[in-house]
């Protein structure tokens, strides 16, 4: 799967990519990235890819032609690019967002910069919006970040285990069920006795359970669905 990343700052997000399992998953060919930045698509004689608001209003905006254009270009060149733009205005992307944007061939990830982006570019070019929270954020590399690796972790081949993807929390609207590891007793504190017995059906059980605690008291919206 290939992911294309616009930005006025790439390197904000390479790093990202040098460690751990995108890294591999690049290496492996189960992703790609690329980076355009905008400003090399400005026709502006002093490089400007931003301008103050026409009717006022604190701050600038990135303006319409440097982004239409490389929009345009990424278009020409992949005719099954899916362009997301990162908002803050937009809805709350989702676990379920994930899964089904990995099946996608191209996705393609615009960051604002400034106080954002001429409203004409997105309603030109946006297949889909999306915010990561309702908080504001400098720009949308952090954003776009965010929803690239959490689709990663989708397609398949990205994780070693694959099976790690179906008890995790937002499936079936539950949160995961409390983990351990060693030691068994760690300042007096000892893990839920039944995980030792090794009694698969119990174990299963009881995380079961406790999935449904936890949810209930950490995110009541989702356990509200789930009864
Ligand atoms: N003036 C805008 C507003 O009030 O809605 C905020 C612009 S913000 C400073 C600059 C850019 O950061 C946005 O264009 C967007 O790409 C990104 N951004 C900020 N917060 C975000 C969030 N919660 N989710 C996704 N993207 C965000």
């Amino acid at each position: 799967m290939r992911f294309s990343f616009v930005t006025l700052f790439p390197d904000l997000i390479k790093g990202y990519f040098t460690e751990s399992i995108l890294k591999r998953a690049i290496e492996d060919e189960k992703i790609s990235i690329d980076f355009t930045n905008p400003r090399d698509f400005t026709t502006d004689k002093h490089n400007r890819v931003d301008a103050p608001m026409i009717g006022g209003g604190a701050g600038m905006l990135m303006t319409p032609q440097p982004l239409m254009d490389t929009l345009k270009n990424i278009r020409k060149n992949s005719e099954n690019a899916h362009i997301i733009f990162l908002s803050p205005v937009a809805k709350r992307f989702t676990q379920n967002d994930a899964k089904r944007l990995a099946k996608k061939e191209h996705v393609v990830f615009v960051s604002g910069r400034y106080e954002g982006i001429d409203e004409r570019v997105i309603e030109a070019e946006a297949d889909e919006l999306f915010s990561i929270g309702d908080y504001i954020l400098t720009g949308g590399e952090l954003a776009s970040m965010v929803v690239c690796d959490a689709i990663s972790r989708n397609v398949e081949g990205v994780l070693g285990n694959s099976d790690s993807l179906s008890v995790e929390s937002f499936e079936e609207e539950l949160l995961e069920a409390p983990s351990f590891t060693k030691p068994t007793i760690y300042e007096n504190n000892e893990v839920v006795s039944e995980f030792l017995k090794g009694n698969h059906s119990k174990i299963t059980d009881l995380k079961r359970g406790l999935s449904l605690c936890k949810t209930k008291y950490f995110r009541p919206d989702l356990y509200k669905q789930k009864v």
